[in-house]
């Protein structure tokens, strides 16, 4: 077949996990927990289950978790939301992405990312026919160039996809990075995709400030999350999208195409999950941030130059330190196979054999038992 997606190859993540298998190696590439959530929402999907209904949910999701939705936009961020016509659920965040981007797309149209970017964002885009620019972020301050930015935009600019708190990098945006992103929407009459599925995996000393709670961006901003990422439940791939209602109707037109449901229990399950009491938001938090501490610790000791990481389930961290002058896909294989933990090449976020993408740097996952992060670390540290 020829098309868009023929030509791709297989995702990075993918070929990372099985590479892992094979070498029995520490997985530190992929990002999902290694713990299987909390015990009162996987009951509550075990209770929704047994009790049903079962049959087909209604189109846009079930009412507890659009309202649990609206009230969490509500609760953690002021922004009020009618659950009924502006919030969605989707099959993962990616579907929620990708139904946003091919109802807002058209051929001719250009989208901006912002790279390092995650991986499933411009196939779609291309698939739409529309056309990406990009601009990079560099090593190892991670500061958005505003100038490169605002050359970025044109009057074809359709949207930009903003991920903050950002994998791969862990870079969480500033309030004044979002005005300057919110200035150039509103001149040009541009829309912005903002894939926020880390907002509660945000550390000590940093806030998570959704691009829609800037003036004017209530109405330009889709606003995406996901229970994989709130809940350690990344299995589950339950997702959900706050936009505007005049934006909502096109993206529900996608949606009932690509998926049309999503499984109720679950569904049920994470609307009774967002109802958790704020101890439990700051808690997932302080726990990856104490994982985030071991493992930048134990990759200081192996000998890595440790990058900030200030959200997420990632940290990266330049392997030039240890002598080692290849790629950081050799780099990666290598530690693989031959240290036993895996990790993901940071160049693999950035377009294919762009001369811009960072070759010394490694994407390490941290959301695992810290067993695991100090075995890991303890092989690093005798590899190096
Ligand atoms: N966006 C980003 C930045 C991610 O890291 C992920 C994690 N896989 C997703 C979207 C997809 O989330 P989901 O598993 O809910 O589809
Ligand atoms: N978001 C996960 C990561 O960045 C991977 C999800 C996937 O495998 N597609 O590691």
């Amino acid at each position: 077949a020829n098309s868009v997606f023929s030509g791709l190859g297989t995702t990075i993540f993918t070929v990372m996990s099985a590479l892992a298998t094979e070498h029995g190696a520490i997985n530190l590439g992929q990002g999902f927990p290694d713990d299987e959530g909390p015990d009162d929402v996987r009951a509550a999907a075990a209770k929704a289950i047994m009790e049903g209904p079962n049959q087909y949910p209604p189109m846009m999701g079930v009412p507890a978790l659009r309202q649990a939705v609206a009230a969490a936009n509500k609760r953690f961020y002021g922004l009020e939301v009618d659950w009924q016509t502006e919030v969605m659920v989707t099959s993962g965040a990616t579907e929620a992405l990708t139904d946003c981007l091919m109802a807002l797309l058209n051929p001719s149209d250009e989208a901006i990312l912002i790279e390092p970017a995650y991986d499933s964002y411009k196939p779609i885009i291309e698939a739409a026919g529309a056309k990406v620019v990009t601009v990079a972020l560099q090593p190892p301050h991670w500061s958005l160039p505003l100038e490169e930015l605002a050359a970025a935009f044109s009057d074809k600019t359709k949207l930009i996809v903003l991920n903050t708190p950002m994998n791969p990098i862990g870079k969480v945006f500033t309030r004044a990075e979002l005005e300057a992103v919110a200035a150039l929407l509103i001149r040009h009459d541009s829309y912005a995709l903002c894939d926020e599925v880390y907002e509660h995996l945000v550390f000590s000393g940093h806030e998570h400030i959704p691009l829609m709670t800037l003036p004017g961006m209530r109405e330009r901003a889709l606003r995406v999350g996901s229970a994989g990422k709130t809940f350690s439940l990344t299995g589950w791939k339950i997702g959900y999208v706050t936009a505007p209602a005049h934006l909502m109707s096109t993206v529900a037109k996608t949606h009932q195409f690509v998926t049309f449901t999503t499984p109720p229990a679950l569904q049920s399950a994470v609307a009774f999950g967002l109802g958790k009491d704020d101890a439990y938001f700051a808690g997932l938090a302080s726990s990856l941030e104490a994982k985030r501490d071991l493992l930048a610790k134990g990759l200081k000791d192996a000998g890595f130059d440790v990058l900030p990481a200030d959200g997420t389930y990632f940290i990266s961290a330049d392997f030039r330190p240890l002598g080692f002058n290849g790629t950081d896909e050799e780099f990666c294989r290598e530690i693989t196979v031959k240290a036993k933990v895996a990790a993901i090449p940071l160049s693999s976020f950035y377009t294919p054999n762009a001369s811009h993408a960072p070759r010394h740097l490694a994407r390490f996952c941290f959301c695992k038992q810290d067993a695991i992060l100090t075995e890991a670390s303890a092989r690093l540290l005798s590899y190096a």
